[in-house]
């Protein structure tokens, strides 16, 4: 079965019920380059890759499929290239479907000629009800030579041939609408990205990619399950002009929950500025979720895991995260931050050193990935959630320190502040308290486990500044309709910012690298500290709480 999956939990085996792999596999990773890769995208390229590389000793063609002069820039094709690079996908050879304007344009010619295409001048409503309903168009009988004519007008790019269209001439009223009478080439004045001004006339999708595909040897077509209608048509193209046969193997596009998938979607919020780019954390693009903290393998293991499989569902991003979590934890050393509008003093009492000291501890409690430097003083510093459910008389652990004693607890008087420190009861929040040190206690017996940092003073440590953000989904809707209006469904707040300082070790992280804060969870490095600016750290979703 094609969604069988074997071995281990981590082994990925799957076949695409290849009989003739004599010849060798050939798949190919077709992106317009409209847009930057998102994890769709990502889904397709890994499955091509897997089939091509990995279960079978075939080729990979990655071919830029560019007949859209409006909407392709260099840009996002080099945006492509590296982000391919960046999954380990690495095609045997890079085309460019306008490398075949020319044969393409040839092709289009034998059709009308051979009378499997027309030329047709009915406007474009006018056209789409017709196919509707199934009714032919006036211009279908016209004769060879008529049709060619009008497709040297388009050629030419005069103002008569930009009122026509070719169309190939399969049926009128099939009851697979995608077998009526599709356009293959269109009259466009745009100059395109790579071939100038050559070319006024652009191939359609639904011409050029059974062509390609046959002339560039390309054995497995794999193509998302919307296609399935399509395979037909795809296979008469190839009838029509009698090419080398594909196969076409059709897979579930992959949707994700509250996630926008779609290239002229993304595009407008890019556009109108929602988000701060393509690579912006929130985006579901490979170079997002990259900056959110996705690591390859994970995005790798989790595409893999679903295999080819034809069932199209909206999947929850916790399955991914939770994946990804596998991968960062033994990695991920750990540190320190409190947050900054919360911080309450503790005065320790028992502390046997006349000043401030430093000690090495364990950046990992399992992994060896090195010590850090703690400081221990007289004065820490806590956060109020935690002060908050402290009792007085309590033995507690201060983490990588050990136990102390809560003996006296003093609160604010002033109820405005306990508003502004999100307290949930009517509390009033905690101003300071006081411990003894009971460093003989022992942590195992304890509940609270509390994370502290010691304040700073002149002995050479020192507290670093951090932003920790925090992100939610982009839209408010599991999964947008078609007739959806974006702006209704977009969510008003995806972005959270806390204010933290952290223990002087963070001061040395580096963008990328991604760790952990204790009782807080991973973040990614997306600005180290410099020059006195904080420090920004994204969160990353555990696949806990539903992000
Ligand atoms: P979009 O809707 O994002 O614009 P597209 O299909 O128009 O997607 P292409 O650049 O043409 O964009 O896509 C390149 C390849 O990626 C195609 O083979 C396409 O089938 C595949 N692909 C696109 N979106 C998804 C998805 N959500 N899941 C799986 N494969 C996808
Ligand atoms: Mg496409
Ligand atoms: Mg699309």
């Amino acid at each position: 079965s094609t969604d069988k999956k074997a071995g281990g939990d981590d082994q990925v085996n799957f076949d695409i019920g290849l009989e003739d792999t004599s010849a060798g596999v050939v798949t190919r990773f077709p992106p317009e380059p409209s847009g930057y890769l998102h994890i769709g995208h990502a889904k397709a390229a890994l499955l091509n890759d897997y089939f091509a590389h990995k279960k079978y000793k075939g080729t990979l063609l990655l071919r830029f499929d560019d007949t859209n002069p409006l909407k392709e820039k260099q840009e996002f094709e080099d945006s492509i290239v590296e982000d391919l690079a960046l999954m380990g996908v690495t095609p045997d050879k890079t085309t460019h479907t306008s490398d075949y304007f020319q044969e393409l344009y040839e092709y289009c010619v034998q059709m009308l000629k051979e009378g499997t295409a027309y030329a047709d001048d009915t406007a474009q409503e006018k056209m789409r009800q017709e196919r509707m309903d199934g009714i032919a168009s006036a211009r279908r009988e016209m004769t060879p030579e008529d049709s060619l004519a009008r497709f040297e007008e388009m050629k030419a790019g005069t103002e008569e041939g930009k009122k026509w269209f070719i169309r190939a001439k399969i049926s009128a009223d099939n009851p697979n609408k995608a077998m009526r009478d599709p356009v293959i080439y269109r009259c466009s004045p745009q100059p395109h990205h790579r071939t100038g001004d050559t070319w006024k006339i652009y191939p359609t999708y639904d011409f050029c990619c059974p062509i390609v595909d046959s002339l560039e040897g390309v054995t497995h077509a794999l193509r998302t399950t919307e296609y399935l209608d399509r395979d037909a048509q795809y296979q008469w193209m190839l009838k029509a002009l009698r090419l080398r046969n594909v196969y076409n193997w059709d897979f579930a596009r992959l949707n994700m929950i509250r996630t926008l998938m779609s290239k002229r979607k993304l595009t407008k919020i890019v556009d109108e500025g929602k988000v701060w780019g393509w690579d912006d954390p929130r985006m579901p693009t490979v170079r997002g979720i990259r900056r959110r903290g996705m690591t390859i393998p994970a995005l790798q293991e989790f595409i893999l895991k679903q295999g080819p499989s034809r069932n199209v569902v909206n999947l929850d991003w916790t399955t991914i995260w939770a994946t990804n979590k596998k991968y960062i934890d033994p990695t991920a050393s750990r540190y320190t931050a409190i947050a900054k509008r919360d911080m309450v003093t503790v005065h320790v009492t028992g502390f046997a050193h006349p000043a401030p000291y430093a000690e090495d501890r364990p950046k990992h409690a399992k992994y060896d990935l090195g010590n850090k430097k703690v400081w221990f003083s007289d004065t820490i510093v806590i956060e109020q959630v935690d002060a908050a459910e402290l009792a007085e008389g309590e033995e507690i652990t201060l983490m990588n320190w050990g136990n102390a004693i809560v003996r006296s607890i003093s609160h604010s008087i002033n109820p405005v502040k306990a508003i502004a420190a999100a307290v949930q009861d009517a509390q009033r929040p905690v101003a300071s308290v006081n411990v003894d040190l009971n460093l003989q206690g022992d942590v195992k017996t304890t509940k609270k486990k509390i994370h502290w940092l010691a304040t700073p003073d002149n002995n050479g440590q020192e507290l670093i500044p951090v932003e920790c953000v925090d992100f939610d989904y982009l839209i408010t809707k599991d999964k947008l309709e078609d007739d959806d209006k974006l702006e209704d469904f977009l969510t008003a707040q995806t972005e959270f910012r806390t204010d933290c300082v952290a223990d002087c070790n963070v001061a040395s992280l580096r963008e990328g690298d991604i760790m952990q804060f204790d009782r807080k969870g991973y973040f990614r490095v997306d600005r180290p500290f410099l020059h006195g600016q904080p420090a920004v750290l994204f969160q990353i979703p555990t696949g806990k709480g539903g992000k």
